[in-house]
């Protein structure tokens, strides 16, 4: 038999966004149902027979979905909560994007929201969360993994379906009342979970994939006996199937001991995030237990290293020889752009390193052969020199930003003087009343302002005619943030599509894809830049805007950056530096930035980090490391400017308990962050652990058109007086204000204003 190949997902997207534009119309009702699901089964049809054709022997299925697979998981399970109104039976696919994007219903009642959405671990892909109730019940109430099982035999595929493991689906849901924990559902989940495998095995299924992501996560002694009670009733009650448990996204550490204790006939191991499980797991393996190798990353764009891969193959071949191994991506190639075969404006240098879902199948399958020597040494010999050849490419390594680097040291990392000095220079050139008010960047983007971008860079709109458009936009939106008597006013992004393309696109250093598009979450795509060589700034990126704004009124202006962490989070990174090496040159950038704003005469600049927190790793003793990384580079950013010059720095979640001392630790001047949807919630970790420099707790949801009213924006400024001193809080909403409509967004700014007067009048 020798060694095989197996994939654990193929992006369901389409090779030209088929899916995007099908549920979209359908959404509009411009294409009925039935070709919905027509558009999607031919999806599901190409991605098989691309599979087959080269070469894949354990082919997923199942792993398509029309918005997301935890999402079908919900559906599968019968787990729809009672907002839904479903009644039982087949779960429609009305309530199928009723859970995924809610009904919209008249004020006051707001309609049904839907499931929350959140990061799928520290991917740029978001699911649907489950939602669980103590008195939870479970059926079999969606035939979807069945229907793909046979649809795919009938196109001559026999495919592995592909589930979310029971302890996964539970662990990333929510419980929605209190007292009991999720994981107390096992019990009455399990059978259904086995009466979905006996059916799939009836079928004629011989492999399914259990994704059990949740066993790279710090688990409890609890959480390991639920999750050997759980597979081992599901072995029991599915013998003669074969069950694929699938880990990925980081090691398993600890956990390879728990792993491999689960009955199953096959585990995946990603081997890039967790090359340091391969030797424990193959001292532990069980005997006649198969292994699936995820040596090709699933989840970046470049071409793989054979020889690399093909040690840690050998390695396991030496041990158990090639009848029990595959040869796998890592992860789902969910994560991963699709095809190189359009990407005819890369470098021809960049190009040939690149490798997407199709091209990495290409290499799983010829690392599988070169293993077992049916495939000659050349096609090894050609990969190592095509690496060879790649890191002597001038264009990726810049001797200055290099030397620039090694001259940093701790001072370069430091203010130079300590809050309070820095406080009273800001003052003098910067006069803000008490409880001042800003916003965070952005104001709303039309679709006229993205119809005349599509044009500049369509070039049926010269530079001039373009940017004169975004000046006019601007001189608007200044006028009013001073008619309606905001403090620190901003320019509004309105030269952004994207708060890290922008800087991308400036930047040495990052390049761009015509078509490689990664689903973000349901219709939702995008298009992440890739870094792919030393990173410098060959001139200012937003000089021109802010100093045009601050040249129209009195009131101070913000200069607006995206920071170093969450361009790179938000970007394909390079594989031959470590992640903080990438961070320190961007953050070097930045600063060059920052002294070329100040120069224009800014006396504010905020440097944005809403993805500090998603690049936490999964192990909490990791997290020290990263967060070092992660201010300092913060820091090198920020801390070349003068005292005099207010450092502002925003981030969008509430759950901060748990780094406050490194968001204390990035030392700005203010702080924005969100805090509205959880009433402030996070004011009482302020109580141990004080945050001494100013900050604005967010005190309105961006992402809903409510507007709020004076009254209750002045309660909850009264809430935060009652933890931080009044003098350190500043008034804003709680993130941009970019997907907002025009009138709402005036409309809560001048509540918002009101709140602030009303505050000053109270307590100045
Ligand atoms: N300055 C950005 C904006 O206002 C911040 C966006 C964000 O935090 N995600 O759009
Ligand atoms: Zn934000």
């Amino acid at each position: 038999m020798g060694m095989r190949t197996n994939n654990l997902g193929f992006p369901r997207i389409g090779e030209n966004r088929e899916l995007k534009k099908a549920t979209e119309a359908f959404w509009k009702r411009d294409i009925t149902a039935a070709q919905l699901l027509q558009r999607a089964a031919r999806i599901r049809e190409n991605n098989w027979l691309l599979q087959a054709g080269m070469g894949i022997d354990l082919i997923p299925s199942n792993d398509f979905s029309l918005y997301d697979s935890m999402l079908d998981m919900c559906c599968t399970l019968g787990a729809v909560p009672d907002r839904f109104g479903w009644s039982g039976g087949a779960v429609g696919l009305d309530t199928y994007f009723a859970m995924a994007r809610g009904v919209e219903g008249a004020e006051p009642h707001g309609g049904t929201p839907p499931l929350e959405m959140t990061k799928w671990f520290d991917t740029n892909y978001h699911y649907l969360v489950p939602e669980f109730h103590r008195r939870q019940r479970f059926r079999l109430s969606l035939t979807k993994a069945l229907d793909e099982f046979e649809e795919g035999r009938r196109l001559g595929t026999l495919t592995k379906p592909v589930l979310i493991g029971p302890v996964s689906f539970l662990a990333l849901g929510k419980e929605k009342e209190g007292g009991f924990d999720r994981l107390s559902l096992l019990p009455d989940l399990l059978p259904v979970y086995s009466e979905l495998l006996s059916t799939l095995a009836g079928l004629g299924a011989q492999w399914v994939q259990l994704d059990e992501p949740c066993l790279i996560l710090d688990l409890t002694q609890e959480q390991k006996q639920d999750y050997l009670g759980a597979y081992r009733q599901l072995r029991e009650s599915v013998p003669g199937l074969r069950l694929m448990i699938a880990s990925y996204f980081g090691p398993l550490g600890d956990n390879v001991e728990l792993m491999l204790g689960l009955p199953a006939a096959a585990y995946h191991l990603d081997l890039v995030r967790g090359g340091e499980d391969l030797a424990p797991v193959l001292a532990a393996m069980p005997a006649g237990a198969e292994l699936s190798l995820g040596v090709i990353n699933g989840r970046n764009v470049w071409k793989n290293d054979y020889t690399r891969s093909l040690e840690a193959i050998g390695k396991a071949k030496e041990r158990m020889g090639s009848d029990r191994l595959m040869v796998a991506p890592s992860c789902s190639l969910l994560h991963s752009p699709i095809t190189l075969a359009g990407e005819t404006g890369l470098p021809p240098e960049l190009r040939k390193m690149l490798a997407f879902a199709v091209e990495k199948l290409g290499e799983t399958a010829e690392l599988a052969a070169l293993a077992e020597n049916r495939r000659d040494r050349s096609k090894l010999e050609a990969n190592r020199r095509s690496h060879q050849a790649w890191r002597q490419q001038p264009e990726i390594h810049q001797p200055q930003v290099q030397q620039r680097l090694r001259e940093i040291g701790a001072p370069h990392l430091q203010r130079s003087g300590a809050f309070p000095e820095r406080l009273a220079k800001q003052k003098e050139i910067l006069p803000l009343p008490l409880f001042p008010t800003t916003t965070i960047g952005s104001f709303p983007q039309t679709g006229e302002l993205r119809a005349v971008r599509q044009k500049f860079r369509q070039e049926k709109l010269s530079r001039e005619e373009y940017e004169g458009f975004i000046e006019e936009r601007i001189r608007q939106l200044i006028k009013r943030q001073e008619e309606i008597g905001l403090d620190l006013l901003v320019h509004g992004e309105f030269e952004r599509s994207d708060m890290v393309e922008y800087f991308a696109e400036l930047l040495d250093g990052f390049t761009f894809t015509a078509n490689g598009w990664v689903q973000s979450y349901g219709s939702r795509c995008v298009k992440p830049p890739i870094i792919y060589g030393d990173v410098q700034r060959a001139k200012p990126m937003t000089v021109r805007w802010s100093a045009y704004a601050q040249s129209l009124t009195d009131r101070p202006v913000k200069g607006m950056l995206t920071g170093p962490v969450t361009i790179q989070q938000w970007s394909f990174v390079r594989e031959d530096q470590p992640p903080s090496e990438t961070a320190r040159q961007i953050a070097l950038a930045l600063r060059d930035e920052v002294g070329d704003l100040e120069a224009a005469g800014i006396k504010a600049i905020q440097i944005d980090e809403p993805a500090l927190r998603e690049g936490l790793p999964f192990k909490k003793k990791e997290w020290g490391g990263y967060l070092q990384w992660a201010v300092d580079s913060f820091r090198l950013a920020s801390c070349g400017a003068r005292d005099e010059t207010q450092i502002h720095s925003h981030m969008c979640y509430a759950e901060f308990g748990d780094i406050i001392e490194a968001i204390i630790a990035l030392d700005a001047d203010v702080l924005s962050i969100e805090a509205s949807r959880s009433q402030m919630e996070l004011l009482a970790d302020f109580r141990d652990n004080p945050y001494p420099n100013h900050i604005g707790p967010g005190i309105y949801d961006v992402h809903s058109p409510r507007i709020p009213e004076v009254a209750e924006i002045v309660t909850l400024l009264e809430k935060a007086c009652r933890v931080l001193p009044k003098v350190n809080i500043w008034v804003n909403p709680d993130c941009g204000l970019k997907t907002r409509g025009e009138i709402e967004a005036w409309a809560s700014l001048k509540n918002m204003a009101a709140a602030a007067k009303e505050m000053r009048k109270r307590w100045g």
